[in-house]
C-alpha cells in the first residue's frame, strides 16, 4: 500500500547548465519542489557535482527530503579543461553536442529514479540546452518545461537577434557605433544602445557560432510545455507579457532565493539557516569583519564565478576603491586573474590602504553579506543571481558587466529601475573612485529609495498570495496532475 502511494508521487528531473548561477537558482527550485513533497532528481555534470561535494554539505542537507537524488553526467570535457572566462562557452557547446544519447539512456534505464519512484514523470531543463532535452522528452513522452536563468529583459532580446540583422542594426560597426540606439527590440527603443545588447552581439559578422546559437536555442523554448523565469511581476511584469507571444505559459517564480527562504521560514516557524551551494570554499571570516564596520559603510565588490580580470583592470579597480576612501569587501576568487603570475609587486600604498579599510576574501556567503547591516553598496558584474540578491537586500549597485546577459542587466539597473550606475566598457581608476562615491554618498538616498521599494515588491511576490508564490502553487499542481 505504502509503495503504491510512493509510485503516485511525481519524480521531477532538474537539469541545469554547469555554472554557479544556473546551479544556484535551479537548486533553489529543486528544494522548493522537495518541500512540497515531490521527488526530485538533480542532474549535475561530474565536474560541478565534485566541486559541490568538496565545498558544501549538500548531500547531508538534501538527505532530509524523501526521494531527493543527486545524479551526474559528463560534460564531455577533460577534468582540467578551463571553464571560466572566454572558455566558458565551450562547456555549453560540449553539453549541447554530446549529452543527448547519454540523457536518453539514463532516462530509459531508470538511472535517474529510485527504487520507490523509478520513473521521471516531469523534466525541468535549463533552456540553454535548446532542443536536445526536448527531443528526448518528446520521444519518451515525458512533459518538459524550460527554465531560463537570465532576466526576462535579456530573454526577450534573444528573440529579436534575427530582426537586428534584418534591419541592419547588427553587426555593430566598431567602437564609435556603440552608443547607437537599438530600435528592433520592442519596449526598449528609447534606451537600449548597441553596447547594452547581450555580449553575444559584439561580433563582426552574423555567422559567428555563438551569435547564431542564441536565437536557435531560444526558439526551442517555444516547443516546451511552459517556461520558468527567475523574476517577478513587480520587476519585469510588462516584459514577461511580451514573452508570452512566443511562450504562452510562463511561471515567474522569483526571486528564487527569497522564495525558498520564505517557505523554509514558514516550515520552521521563522528560523532559516543560510545554506551554501558554492563551488569554492566559503570564507565566513568576512562576516566578523563586517560586524565591526559602521552601518552601510562598506561597498561589497564581487564579479561572480566566471568573470576573469586582466592585471591592468584589477589594478584600476583596486586604485579606484582605495582612492574613494570608502571601506570595501572584495571577493578575489583563486581563478579571478588571467595569466600566470602573482609575483608582481603590489604598490605599498594599496596594501596599507587595504589593511586600513578593506578586506579581501576568496569566496563569501553572498546572500548573507548583502543582507549585512554594514553593506551599503555592491560593485557587481551584474550576473542575474547577484542582481536579484542585491535587490532583495535593498542594496544599490555599480555594474561592471563582463559578458552575455550582464550587458543588458546593467542597462536596466541604471536606466530603467534606477538602482545604481553602469560602468560598462570602462575600467579607469578615476571613474571607479567617482562612481563609488556617487553610490555610497552623493546619490545614495535616491538609489536606496528605488531599491528599497523594489525589495518590498520582491518580498511580497514570494509571500502567500503574491504572484511568484501563487505561480509556484500552480506549477506544483501541474506536475502532480501530469503524474496521475
Ligand atoms: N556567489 C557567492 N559568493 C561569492 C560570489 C558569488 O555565493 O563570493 C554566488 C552569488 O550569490 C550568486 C552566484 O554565486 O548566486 C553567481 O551567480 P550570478 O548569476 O550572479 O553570476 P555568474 O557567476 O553566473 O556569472
Amino acid at each position: 500500500m505504502e509503495n503504491q502511494e510512493q509510485q503516485t508521487i511525481p519524480r521531477v528531473l532538474i537539469f541545469p547548465l554547469a555554472a554557479q548561477g544556473h546551479v544556484n537558482s535551479m537548486l533553489k527550485l529543486a528544494e522548493l519542489l522537495a518541500l512540497a513533497g515531490l521527488h526530485v532528481t538533480f542532474l549535475n555534470t561530474d565536474h560541478i557535482h565534485n566541486r559541490l561535494i568538496r565545498h558544501t554539505d549538500i548531500q547531508t542537507r538534501f538527505s532530509k527530503y524523501p526521494g531527493f537524488l543527486f545524479r551526474t553526467i559528463s560534460d564531455g570535457l577533460e577534468e582540467d579543461h578551463p571553464r571560466t572566462g572566454d572558455r566558458f562557452m565551450e562547456v555549453v557547446y560540449s553539453l549541447n553536442d554530446k549529452t543527448k544519447p547519454i540523457l536518453r539512456e539514463m532516462l530509459v534505464s531508470g538511472k535517474l529514479g529510485s527504487a520507490d519512484t523509478p520513473l521521471v514523470t516531469y523534466i525541468i531543463s535549463d533552456g540553454i540546452f535548446g532542443g536536445f532535452t526536448i527531443d528526448v522528452a518528446e520521444e519518451l513522452g515525458i512533459p518538459i518545461i524550460h527554465f531560463r536563468t537570465v532576466a526576462a529583459c535579456c530573454f526577450l532580446s534573444y528573440f529579436f537577434f534575427p530582426d537586428l540583422i534584418e534591419s541592419g542594426e547588427l553587426p555593430i560597426r566598431g567602437k564609435e557605433d556603440m552608443d547607437r540606439l537599438i530600435k528592433s527590440v520592442p519596449g526598449m527603443e528609447g534606451f537600449l544602445r548597441c553596447r547594452d545588447l547581450p555580449g553575444f552581439c559584439r561580433v563582426s559578422d552574423a555567422t559567428d557560432p555563438c551569435f547564431r546559437m542564441i536565437p536557435q536555442v531560444t526558439n526551442q523554448s517555444r516547443r516546451a510545455r511552459a517556461l520558468i523565469l527567475n523574476t517577478f511581476e513587480g520587476l519585469e511584469g510588462p516584459i514577461v507579457s511580451r514573452i508570452t507571444k512566443f511562450c504562452p505559459k510562463i511561471y515567474t517564480l522569483g526571486p528564487l532565493h527569497a522564495h525558498l527562504n520564505a517557505r523554509l521560514a514558514n516550515n520552521t516557524n521563522g528560523s532559516t539557516s543560510q545554506s551554501s551551494n558554492c563551488l569554492y570554499d566559503v570564507d565566513r571570516s568576512c562576516l566578523t569583519w563586517l560586524d565591526s564596520q559602521p552601518l552601510k559603510s562598506v561597498i561589497y565588490v564581487s564579479f561572480g564565478s566566471i568573470t576573469v580580470f586582466t592585471k591592468h583592470d584589477l589594478m584600476e579597480i583596486w586604485y579606484g576603491l582605495v582612492n574613494s576612501k570608502q571601506r570595501f569587501l572584495w571577493v578575489i576568487r583563486p581563478d579571478l586573474v588571467e595569466g600566470e603570475g602573482g609575483d608582481d609587486m603590489v604598490p605599498v600604498e594599496l596594501v596599507e590602504a587595504t589593511r586600513e579599510r578593506g578586506y579581501m576574501a576568496g569566496y563569501v556567503p553572498q546572500e548573507e553579506v548583502l543582507a549585512h547591516r554594514a553593506v551599503g553598496g555592491f560593485l557587481t558584474h551584474s550576473g542575474w543571481n547577484s542582481t536579484l540578491e542585491s535587490i532583495v537586500a535593498g542594496v544599490p549597485m555599480i555594474c561592471w558587466p563582463y559578458f552575455a546577459d550582464q550587458n543588458i542587466n546593467s542597462r536596466f539597473v541604471s536606466e530603467v529601475w534606477k538602482f545604481g550606475l553602469d560602468m560598462k566598457d570602462v575600467c579607469d581608476r578615476k571613474v571607479v573612485e567617482k562612481m563609488v562615491n556617487d553610490l555610497m554618498v552623493e546619490r545614495r538616498e535616491d538609489f536606496e529609495k528605488s531599491t528599497a521599494e523594489m525589495a518590498k515588491l520582491a518580498k511580497n511576490s514570494v509571500s502567500e498570495g503574491g504572484s511568484s508564490y501563487s505561480n509556484l502553487e500552480r506549477l506544483i499542481e501541474d506536475i502532480r496532475f501530469t503524474a496521475k
